[in-house]
């Protein structure tokens, strides 16, 4: 039988497969230096007792092949000579084995991509022979060499199990191989594959970060509104110029539509993913760490209550009483661990959260009395619920409702003072009772507007005033023609039930004749709001009609009653979900800069 390592395909796709790595240590390889080798080595095949030992040492099927993909692996020059590890060989083998199986599927690809590519050449060799020969004409040529730039097809296949998050979405020119954000591993990647004529068989990879900066933005906008990042530029009617990640290239309309097709149905499942890992955390309220996803901002209080924290979390081990409050594991500095080494009635044994500071330093060169405090997600696979590990939101409520109370509690000195004799000491029920903590933490809570908590006259005006600041400095929009009619509708309701309002503010804001009449008002509003055509809109135009609907509001504060503030609320909801979904976007960007 022929050797598999000896067949270039084969060689082609370990490379590919491995990363151009070296299976052993790791180092990049060039495709000349590449050695492709048996694992376990092929000449024991003939020796049945040695075999069978063999296989069995590794725990491998009886019919394990040793001339097959999953007996192969490619290494460096040294690596291959050097058969002396600082690694038992026993060990490597057995980690090469497991390295192989996992690349199986990867390596099938990629000899499938090598076929397809070689056959395609051989086809155009023999059609260009056959122009030099008169056979074929130069046009037809060029007709079938366009012909047969192969069609992906329409396919999207979902493979989720504990173990990957993986998406392939194939359309027409355009194919997506994508690893979606979970729970642990945030960060998610894909790979696109053309096949373009122009740019045939060309692989990008995108990362995290680009997923979201450069395929989210302008998401199931029309191709030639140019809205979506990555369409840098039209040439022509049917000539676009595409830049993803490093590489910029050419598409023609059709393929450019192709490309938009799989970017809209990869960032919604991306997005989705997203989402998904708030709900299980409860955490949509909280802002994830820039430099590390898996951990949340939960408040930020003054230095001296976090030591007063840890000491009592570090008097109430555990492992050193079994009272009530023992429910801390001391271990380690600066970080709390809630812990139950036994059940008790309110939490069951195990790990409940894990908390530790930060110096809140991002924006300021002061050396600061305040540090966050970060919820650190270190359970993997664990029921995020309140007798298991506690989700985000759970942490944050046992913070501000139980722990500072308690640590204020039982560190106050006037009490103690109390409690030596003068008077009955207070029971901590009491003491919750009788004061006020929500002034010892600060909370940045406004990056999730929740329609649903908005009940008050002045949460809507807080409402409104943040969809304008974050639309004010937004340069342009795409929303639904009917999302940008629904604004208007906000304010042109607004209007209809008071009967007088800020004329002189609004009318120059929205740039139409001065009035002091609420139906001619009216009316100049709605004439603008037939004026709007399409669904892109520029950040200014949003600005102004948001400062209009929170002075209108402001203005008639007095009559709004909570059912009209219902309404308002569902009018600006579109609004609400596009806002929500970019400030979910931009909290998941991850800047990685090195702290020293
Ligand atoms: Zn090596």
């Amino acid at each position: 039988m022929k050797q598999l390592k000896g067949k270039s395909e084969v060689r082609y796709a370990l490379w590919q497969a491995y990363n151009k790595k070296c299976a052993i240590c790791g180092e990049p390889i060039g495709y000349t230096q590449l050695q492709i080798d048996h694992i376990i080595a092929e000449s024991i095949e003939k020796d049945h007792n040695e075999l069978y030992r063999v296989l069995k040492k590794y725990d491998l099927h009886k019919d394990f092949q040793l001339n097959s993909l999953y007996n192969l692996r490619p290494a460096c020059g040294y690596c291959n000579r050097e058969k002396s590890y600082y690694e038992a060989p026993e060990e490597i083998t057995a980690k090469l084995l497991r390295k192989a199986k996992n690349k199986i599927s990867d390596v099938n690809r990629e000899i499938q991509k090598y076929l397809e590519e070689s056959n395609y050449a051989l086809k155009i060799e023999t059609m260009r022979k056959a122009v030099k020969s008169g056979e074929l004409k130069l046009e037809e040529y060029i007709d079938q060499v366009n012909n047969f730039v192969s069609d992906y097809g329409d396919e999207f296949v979902e493979y989720e199990n504990e173990f990957t998050n993986f998406r392939s979405i194939k359309y027409n020119s355009v194919k997506l191989d994508g690893y979606l954000p979970r729970l642990n591993e945030p960060e998610g990647s894909c790979l696109f594959t053309f096949n373009s004529f122009y740019i045939r068989g060309m692989s990008i990879t995108l990362t995290h970060n680009e997923i979201l900066q450069t395929l989210f933005k302008g998401t199931k906008t029309p191709t030639d509104q140019l809205m979506r990042p990555y369409i840098v530029d039209k040439l022509s009617e049917d000539n676009y110029i595409i830049q993803l990640g490093s590489s910029r290239f050419n598409l023609s309309k059709d393929e450019t539509m192709h490309l938009c097709e799989v970017v809209d149905r990869f960032i919604s499942e991306y997005i989705v993913a997203i989402e998904k890992i708030e709900k299980v955390l409860t955490c949509k309220e909280f802002l994830p760490l820039s430099n590390d996803l898996t951990k949340y901002k939960l408040i930020k209080i003054h230095k001296k209550l976090w030591g007063l924290m840890l000491k009592f979390a570090d008097e109430h081990d555990n492992y050193h009483g079994n009272g009530k409050w023992h429910i801390f594991d001391s271990s380690g500095r600066n970080i709390i661990k809630v812990y139950n080494n036994e059940p008790t009635p309110q939490y069951n044994s195990g790990f409940h959260c894990v908390i530790h500071s930060l110096v809140d330093s991002n924006d300021s060169w002061e050396p600061t009395e305040e540090v966050w405090l970060v919820w650190w997600d270190v359970e993997k696979n664990k029921n995020y619920g309140i007798r298991d590990y506690w989700t985000v939101e759970q942490t944050y409520h046992w913070l501000t409702n139980e722990f500072i109370p308690l640590v204020m509690y039982s560190y106050d000195s006037s009490l103690s003072r109390n409690k030596l004799g003068f008077k009955k000491g207070v029971s901590f029920d009491e003491y919750k009772e009788l004061n006020t903590f929500n002034n010892l933490y600060f909370r940045n809570s406004n990056r999730y507007i929740d329609i649903y908590k908005t009940t008050r006259v002045n949460e809507l005006i807080e409402l409104v005033n943040s969809l304008q600041l974050y639309y004010s400095v937004t340069t342009e929009t795409y929303l639904e023609k009917k999302a940008i009619d629904s604004i208007y509708d906000a304010l042109i309701y607004i209007l209809s039930i008071s009967s007088d309002t800020d004329f002189y503010y609004i009318c120059s804001k929205l740039n139409i004749n001065q009035t002091s009449d609420i139906n001619h008002l009216r009316t100049q509003v709605y004439r603008k709001k037939k004026n709007e055509k399409y669904g892109k809109v520029s950040g200014g135009v949003l600005d102004m009609l948001l400062r209009s609907i929170s002075a209108s509001i402001e203005y008639s504060q007095e009559i709004i009653n909570p059912d009209e503030i219902k309404l308002i609320t569902q009018y600006l909801e579109p609004m609400i979900t596009d806002y929500n979904l970019n400030k979910l976007v931009s909290a998941y960007l991850t800047s990685k800069w090195m702290f020293l």
